[in-house]
């Protein structure tokens, strides 16, 4: 095929970047299954006429969704240290009127924070109607990082006799309903896990430390958490296949390459806005009688010559 052609055809139909990335199984999935270094058949040129297409797509359909007022989107973000989160929020972004959109990325909690259930620094950020959110990291970290090491989860406070054997199923339990609340509620949840390999992240690190613009992107907590790989791993295993669903799938994105990252990511969104099909709000006719005296009157004040 030549290339033109396969261009010609590459704005339309985006559910091949999709579909083989959501979570579909989620009784069956199996993380290690999902490849980190998969590239679509695209090269970068192509993703490139592919992202500028959705960029359009994404810009459009925003500004339908921002009219319409009645939807909202979440999106969320996680990966290991360097996946990638922070700049495919940034390229997400770039599409996007910045009124119609908040991002809020989720540190160590504050003590303020701790004060509550873990669900409710999220709750009080979510997307108002006709808004995009985007989450980096979130209340994923609460299956994760308070997983892998206990003593977070001790600082909690939970009373003691709540925090049993069964905490991390009843966890999954609490965020699915959270979830399907969210989405009976107007909101749509797609989450992203983006897939890196641990040798893709080896050389992220160095090229870090020997890129003195980019230290300050290195933590040397970020080696000790490297160290905890399979552990960090076999959490997301098991907080994926117990956390996706219908309503709020997770997609496992190849993030070893940002830019076919990104087509997976704007191509799952661009795809999820088209099936709200956000309309602008009809404008009441019996207003136009108004709206044409405003109209006049306004002709009426210009300048004389
Ligand atoms: P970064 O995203 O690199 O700025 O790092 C944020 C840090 O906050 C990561 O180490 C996360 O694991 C940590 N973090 C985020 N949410 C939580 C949470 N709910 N409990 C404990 N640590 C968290
Ligand atoms: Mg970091």
């Amino acid at each position: 095929m030549s290339k033109k052609n396969s261009s010609a055809k590459l704005p339309g139909d985006v559910s091949a970047f999709v579909r083989p990335f959501r979570v579909s199984d989620p009784q069956r999935f199996r993380l290690k299954q999902f490849p980190t270094d998969e590239k679509g058949g695209l090269d970068k040129e192509q993703a490139q006429e592919i992202l500028d297409a959705n960029r359009d797509r994404l810009n459009d359909l925003q500004e339908r969704l921002y009219a319409e007022d009645r939807w909202s989107l979440l999106l969320i973000f996680q990966g290991m240290d360097a996946a990638g989160k922070d700049s495919a929020i940034e390229h997400v972004m770039h599409g996007i009127n910045p009124q119609g959109c908040d991002v809020h990325s989720f540190k160590v909690p504050s003590s303020k924070e701790l004060d509550h259930d873990y669900l409710w620094r999220s709750a009080i950020a979510l997307p108002e109607r006709g808004r995009i959110g985007i989450f980096n990291r979130s209340y994923y970290e609460e299956l994760i990082v308070v997983r892998v090491h206990p003593e977070i989860l001790a600082k909690q406070r939970i009373p003691s006799k709540l925090v049993t054997r069964n905490i991390w199923r009843e966890r999954f339990e609490d965020i699915s309903a959270f979830e399907r609340y969210l989405s009976r509620n107007g909101t749509v949840v797609l989450k992203f896990f983006l897939h890196v390999s641990k040798e893709e992240q080896r050389q992220r690190f160095l090229e870090r430390l020997e890129e003195p613009a980019k230290w300050w992107k290195f933590s040397m907590g970020d080696v000790a958490e490297r160290g905890l790989w399979d552990k960090y791993q076999a959490a997301w295993q098991d907080a994926i296949s117990h956390t996706s669903s219908a309503h709020a799938p997770w997609h496992v994105v190849p993030a070893d390459y940002k830019w076919f990252a990104r087509v997976v990511i704007s191509s799952t969104i661009v795809q999820a806005l088209e099936k709200i099909d956000p309309t602008f709000p009809k404008v009441d006719k019996k207003a136009s009688p108004e709206y044409e005296r405003v109209r006049r009157a306004l002709l009426a004040e210009a300048p004389k010559p």
